[in-house]
């Protein structure tokens, strides 16, 4: 957790954001507790928490008695320190933005028209970030904004938020955070949707008393997410995570990438419906989560080939996953994402093949499937500008 590079001032926004994400997951906490999980020396949390509290990020929530002397005070994030996360919705054509507070709270949601395609995408966003973060838009609404987190899907480089999505090719190479800031009185992060979400989850999610975990989520792709003591880990050339194309069948189903029996092609909300398609199970190939949800009530209404449609899935999936866990033995894995909405019929097949080659980490891995609302991947997105030495991709400048 220890800041790297910057100026003096960058280095100073770290140090506190350090301590507002520690105190965010362990409070109320005493100064004391705080110097022993930190490391540092007494009189540096004392200072910094002194700055925190004057600058009313931090507040007092409660007293403890400590015997004899003065009462310890128990430090807690105020509740109006938030950020705005957003998320581009491409087919949807709009913006969709919450600001969240450290207690992962959504204060306020909207939604913004946008067009991803437009060939003055980026100036249409670096609008939106300026309207949202603009003194008349947050007037007369609670709050103390820090930061704007922007989520988006594909490797994004983690020095300046260089985006590489295929799906935002107009956001595509260019060093978006920064262009972004620009447009903002608070910094702005950019980081990959999935690696968000795994922020969210360590910050005010079920991975609060993680160190090192794995997020999966499963909808329209599979994507994965490694945090290991407390680090997220975006590998070289921040590709890390990127699971949805490894292959699972040599002579498998076609996948969409070109190749042939990638995960992709049994996992994806797209593959489900076309395997159930091809069985005869319905009528035509959908795409859309509604669709999905009709299978999966076929099988939740004794529809045996709709059901082995999920066992597929649910297997594909823990054949990927039981050698990554072998390999980092994580303390849990974390599903995710709109498709865990049908874990019930999904959760049989993974749990049978990620525990079927007997590797010792994978056999005894904690399986957590997190609970989806669709507020969540803006939560991931605010969790970035909650979060800044974890996810270590701040503006440097
Ligand atoms: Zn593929």
């Amino acid at each position: 957790m220890s800041p790297t590079g910057g100026s003096l001032a960058d280095l100073r926004r770290r140090n506190l954001a350090t301590l507002l994400s520690v105190i965010a997951r362990r409070g109320p906490i005493s100064r004391a507790e705080l110097t022993q999980q930190l490391g540092l020396g007494s009189a540096t949390v004392t200072g910094l928490t002194r700055e925190l509290l004057r600058e009313s990020l931090l507040a007092v929530a409660e007293t403890s008695p400590d015997g004899p002397g003065r009462p310890r005070e128990m430090l807690t994030v105020a509740r109006e320190v938030c950020a705005w996360g957003l998320t581009v919705r491409t087919q949807a054509g709009l913006v969709a933005a919450a600001r969240v507070n450290y207690q992962g709270e959504v204060l306020e949601s909207r939604e913004i028209p946008f067009d991803a395609g437009s060939a003055k995408a980026i100036d249409e966003l670096a609008r939106i970030v300026e309207d949202l973060t603009s003194p008349a838009a947050l007037a007369g609404h609670p709050g103390r904004l820090i930061g704007v987190g922007v989520a988006v899907g594909g490797p994004v480089r983690t020095a300046d938020g260089r985006v590489t999505s295929p799906t935002l090719p107009r956001l595509a190479n260019k060093p978006l955070a920064h262009l972004l800031s620009a447009h903002s009185p608070v910094p702005v992060t950019v980081e990959n949707d999935v690696n968000a979400l795994a922020l969210a989850q360590y910050l005010y999610g079920p991975a609060r008393e993680l160190r090192s975990f794995l997020t999966v989520t499963i909808g329209h792709g599979v994507g994965m997410a490694v945090v290991l003591r407390e680090q997220l880990y975006h590998g070289l050339g921040d590709a890390a995570g990127e699971i949805d194309h490894v292959q699972v069948d040599p002579d498998g189903r076609p996948c969409s990438c070109g190749s042939t029996g990638c995960l992709h092609a049994y996992t994806s909300t797209h593959a489900m419906l076309s395997a159930a398609a091809e069985s005869g199970v319905l009528t035509r190939t959908g795409s859309d989560d509604s669709d999905l949800d009709q299978l999966a009530s076929l099988a939740r209404d004794g529809d045996r080939r709709a059901a082995s449609v999920f066992a597929a899935a649910g297997r594909r999936l823990g054949q990927v996953l039981s050698p990554v866990a072998a390999a980092l033995a994580p303390e849990a894995l974390i599903v995710s994402g709109e498709g865990v909405r049908h874990w019930d019929l999904l959760g049989d097949g993974f749990e049978q093949s990620l525990r079927a080659a007997r590797l010792s980490a994978a056999v005894t891995l904690p399986v957590v499937v997190g609970e989806w609302d669709h507020l969540a991947w803006l939560r991931g997105a605010a969790a970035c500008a909650l979060h800044l030495p974890m996810s270590d991709n701040a503006p440097t400048s």
